[in-house]
């Protein structure tokens, strides 16, 4: 890349916060609310398991709760059981109801478990699902959730993100069980599942729906469910991100982002500048109002590095930016910069990259 007259910039220090952990010894029972899909957990609801688990030193009781129909929700569960050691039970509420991820239902479910089980914390992962249901549900429960929960300091006492992530804000919660939090999921990794994972199989039972509160007519209705069709890695779990901002001018360009990475593995992002102009559609849009990101690494090309934008990308492990501006702000939180135009950039990167043709 020498022949672009690269600039190498040094990444500032990222920040590091450190918080005295306080420990509050009381008997937690955590109800997980488990988002899944073919038969599959996914990742961030595992991420909130190990949430839960962080509430106290102690041994903390579990129950993961699963929603929808068919056999793809028993297999769910079955993967539920064994996803993490910690968890003790697996609630399953099979019912033609749950068979799209609607908040209202949802939230009813979530309350009349609670009634039932009289659980001390209710988790769910900060994602589109959690965020739709988890308000719900609290104020059917009469209580304040507290949202976006990046760090648990006790089990009453937690750190969340604001002024889009350039503050933390401990805050201790008061009122009434259940405490209801949404959580980020990058913020808690889940340890490999261990291969005697068997040994750890939680017992599943079914959730009597008999007084189900059968008029939920709602105010939302499913129309339908679109997805892409890819084969590039999920951008909320990918390892390697590679996102392309206004700077790609066109959604024509943003192919060249695609083939590049394919080359790498990677999941392609976007800001919400070049979802705005229609380049890709916002199911990429990494930011305060899209998808957090924290991959190993993070690849922004023609990103200016707007606060809104860095609040999703910013625990990245490694970030390289390229941008034609030295003076963007992306390059004070990259830890890699090269100042230089991506449409030389990105085709020589794709040239040079070995990986799939
Ligand atoms: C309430 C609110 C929420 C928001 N939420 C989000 C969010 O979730 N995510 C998000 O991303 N934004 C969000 N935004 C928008 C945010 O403020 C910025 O407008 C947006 O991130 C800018 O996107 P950009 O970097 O692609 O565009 P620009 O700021 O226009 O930057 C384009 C960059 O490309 C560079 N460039 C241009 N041509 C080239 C080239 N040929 N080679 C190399 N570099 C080039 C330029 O130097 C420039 O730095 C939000 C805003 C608000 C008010």
């Amino acid at each position: 890349m020498a022949a672009i007259g690269a600039i190498i910039h040094r990444a500032l220090s990222k920040r590091t916060l450190p918080l005295a952990t306080t420990s509050i010894s009381r008997s937690i029972s955590a109800l997980v609310i488990v988002e899944h899909e073919g038969g599959a957990i996914k990742p961030q609801s595992v991420s909130a398991v190990a949430a839960a688990k962080s509430l106290s030193d102690d041994d903390n009781t579990i129950a993961m709760l699963l929603a929808g129909s068919g056999p793809s929700l028993h297999l769910a569960a079955s993967r539920a059981a064994t996803c993490h050691p910690s968890v003790s039970q697996v609630l399953v509420a099979d019912s033609d109801k749950f068979s799209y991820s609607l908040a209202e239902p949802w939230a009813k479910l979530v309350h009349l478990v609670h009634q039932r089980g009289g659980y001390s914390h209710v988790i769910a992962a900060s994602s589109s699902f959690g965020k739709n249901v988890l308000p719900r549900a609290a104020a059917l429960l009469d209580v304040s959730p507290i949202t976006d929960i990046v760090e648990i300091s006790g089990s009453s006492q937690f750190v969340r993100p604001i002024y889009a992530g350039n503050a933390l804000c401990t805050v201790r919660y008061t009122g009434a069980n259940p405490c209801m939090l949404t959580i980020r999921a990058t913020s808690f990794p889940v340890p490999p599942v261990s291969s005697d994972s068997k040994l750890n199989e939680a017992p599943i039972s079914q959730v009597d729906l008999s007084t189900f509160d059968e008029d939920i007519t709602g105010k939302s209705r499913y129309v339908g469910h679109t997805s892409q069709d890819t084969e590039r890695p999920d951008l909320g779990n990918a390892r390697i991100v590679v996102t392309g901002g206004r700077g790609l001018k066109s959604a024509e360009n943003f192919k060249m982002l695609e083939k590049l990475a394919e080359k790498l593995g990677a999941a392609v992002g976007a800001t919400r500048a070049a979802v705005d102009a229609g380049f890709v559609p916002n199911d990429l849009q990494v930011g305060q109002t899209g998808k957090i990101v924290a991959p190993e690494l993070y690849m922004a090309f023609g990103v200016s590095g707007a606060i809104q934008h860095l609040a999703g990308m910013r625990d990245s492990k490694v970030i390289v930016a390229v941008n034609k501006d030295a003076d963007a702000p992306i390059f004070q939180v990259a830890d890699y910069g090269l100042v230089g135009d991506l449409f030389v950039v990105i085709p020589e990167l794709s040239e040079k990259l070995p990986g799939k043709k």
